[in-house]
């Protein structure tokens, strides 16, 4: 039977402390026994049910947990503070001294520093390489490897990881898995393909209003169990936990995230569809022109589209800061970071959220000065918005430039 992610979030049952519609928040940093002895199995990690303190866990982040969970196939899951505080843990508690990691060279830049510049410290090696390349990819991994590490869809540059073949290498390498799967919720569900753990900045598509950063792992009971182990797990032990209010804003704006993303991929299809048509560079997983098209629609939940997220090249860093400027004058959008948000986001990544990776490695793996990254917001009537950025466009000379080019 196919895979029905969002079909698994709303099978879910919650009731309040009162028979509220929404589950009660807990307001409470710790928590009280009847018997001593209780207290001691809870430390033990014996007393299902109980909780102890909520840096370990409390009831509204496991509702989000296990909401979380549903929704990406896994037996469970643990809810961070932010998605860096979902990622670090992860391949801290996967890694030790002396061992190494090979991960894919087109990630969000905060993962990369801390790969590159962070996981040296404890003497953890990471080797970047071209995620496409199954064969680069086994090349890479050595007698100490234990992580396998991409996102579904690389930021910024929306490359496609094959996570079944990936999941084949890490089987036969006896390697974890990590999937960050944030630019492509319910689209695509990386455990169904073989992916060990699955990773979320719930900052972007899945809270979707800009409102606060979050994220989760979603694993195994036995993965999530020793992430929380009060001895020795990275995610206890680190603190990253996300606070009980939040956790129940999330949950709330997690019971829409199937419409808004069918909304964000019809959207983004319409504009990439246009930009394209007009010329520009466009990069979308949703063209046929997109290196990995067919595989994407291999791996995908059909439903819910190619995603919200798309890049165009406008030549210049100059260029793209004009028009970014003038499209957010016009109220087209925000020039910020992030994604995912009802309105429109868009950013130049060599400058600001890849801005870690050293220009020249930037060169290598093709993110160019030029290139703007947009997240394409929930707009009622996409072809006003067409209308009104191909108006920018004109105005700043990018699509008469590119008529010149063509003639
Ligand atoms: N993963 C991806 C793909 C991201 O784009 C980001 C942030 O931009 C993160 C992880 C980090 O998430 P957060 O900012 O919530 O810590």
């Amino acid at each position: 039977m196919k895979f029905k992610p969002a079909n698994n979030i709303q099978d879910l049952q919650y009731f309040g402390e009162f028979g509220g519609v929404n589950p009660s928040i807990s307001d409470s940093s710790t928590y009280t026994f009847l018997s001593a002895k209780t207290m001691f199995d809870t430390f033990e990690g014996n007393a299902d049910g109980c909780y102890l303190y909520s840096r370990h866990s409390s009831p509204s982040n496991l509702y989000l947990g296990e909401a979380l969970a549903a929704m990406e196939g896994t037996e469970t899951a643990n809810v961070s503070a932010s998605g860096m505080g979902a990622i670090t843990p992860v391949l801290m508690q996967l890694c030790g001294a002396g061992e190494h990691i090979v991960s894919s060279r087109t990630i969000y830049g905060g993962t990369y520093a801390f790969l590159k510049n962070f996981m040296p410290r404890f003497n953890v090696s990471t080797s970047f390489v071209d995620i496409t390349k199954l064969d680069v990819v086994e090349a890479a991994i050595t007698e100490n490897t234990k992580v396998l590490y991409c996102e579904t869809v690389s930021n910024p540059l929306l490359e496609v990881a094959d996570i079944k073949g990936l999941s084949e290498i890490a089987k036969r390498h006896n390697l974890t898995l990590v999937v960050d799967n944030t630019f492509s919720p319910l689209s695509i569900s990386p455990v169904k393909l073989g992916a060990d753990v699955v990773i979320h900045s719930l900052t972007k598509f899945i809270n979707g209003s800009s409102d606060t950063v979050g994220g989760v792992v979603c694993g195994s009971q036995e993965f999530i169990d020793a992430l929380r182990n009060v001895n020795d797990g990275a995610s206890m032990l680190l603190g990253p936990t996300m606070d009980s209010l939040r956790a129940s804003s999330v949950l709330k704006n997690l019971r829409t995230l199937h419409i808004r993303m069918m909304q964000h991929s019809h959207n983004a299809t319409y504009l990439a569809e246009k930009f394209e048509a007009d010329g520009l560079k466009t990069v979308y997983p949703g063209l046929a022109s997109h290196p990995s098209h067919e595989l994407f629609k291999s791996m995908m939940n059909e439903k819910y589209g190619f995603g919200g997220m798309l890049t165009i090249d406008v030549g210049s860093l100059d260029k793209a800061n004009e028009l970014m400027e003038l499209m957010q004058e016009r109220n087209l959008g925000y020039l910020a970071v992030s994604l995912g948000f009802y309105k429109t986001l868009f950013s130049a990544p060599g400058t600001s959220t890849s801005s870690e990776i050293p220009e020249e490695e930037q060169a290598e793996m093709g993110l160019t000065d030029g290139l703007i990254r947009f997240s394409i917001g929930l707009d009622a009537d996409i072809e006003r918005t067409y209308e009104m950025m191909r108006a920018c466009m004109e105005e700043l000379g990018i699509l008469n430039k590119l008529a010149e080019v063509h003639v």
